[in-house]
């Protein structure tokens, strides 16, 4: 078994079972729920891995360990998109850096998103600096994964349902692999 993965299992066995703060799921339902949908959306292994590990940034020890306060911007996409990045191909940590301007973005350009966004989403949104202007929006455009991310940033949505059936960690290991760099 790769190291890697290794340490996947260890970081979900030791702080998955946290809360995703302001959600009614845990860290590992959360990113196995992620992970679930990218599946099902026919993405690749590379985005499903994105999927499953977006918040890794969350449970890496760098920070929460003091409380997370959603009005603060912590800035996890960075914290797991730079331990990403060491690991595996930019089509899985890309995407991650980008999910939270996804957010901004599709606030910006999707009229209906700001609405499907969950109570504590839509908290961290102002401290994350709010919708992208019409220029931001563009720039990010420009980027080679801005729709991966946006992609990414649905699924992330969409994955706080207490208590929905999904495959485990174990299923989506194998993706993970494929998309070590
Ligand atoms: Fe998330």
């Amino acid at each position: 078994m790769n190291p890697i993965l290794e340490t996947i299992r260890r970081l979900f066995r030791e702080r998955g079972d946290e809360a995703y703060i302001g959600e009614k799921v845990s860290q590992t339902e959360h990113a196995l729920q992620a992970a679930w949908a990218a599946e099902k959306s026919g993405a690749t292994p590379e985005l499903i891995t994105a999927a499953l590990l977006h918040d890794v940034g969350h449970i890496l020890d760098l920070e929460y360990t003091a409380g997370y306060d959603p009005l603060v911007d912590l800035q996890h996409e960075n914290a797991g998109a730079r331990w990403l990045e060491e690991r595996f191909v930019p089509a899985v940590y890309e995407p991650v850096h980008l999910h939270v301007a996804a957010k901004r973005y599709l606030c910006a350009t999707d009229p209906t998103y700001h609405d499907l966004l969950s109570e504590a989403s839509r908290a961290s949104l102002r401290a994350q600096k709010g919708p992208f202007s019409p220029t931001e929006a563009q720039e990010f455009e420009a980027h080679p994964f801005y729709r991966s991310a946006v992609e990414l940033r649905r699924w992330d949505d969409i994955a706080k349902i207490p208590g929905l059936a999904t495959p485990s960690l174990e299923h989506f290991l194998p993706f993970v692999e494929k998309s070590l760099a």
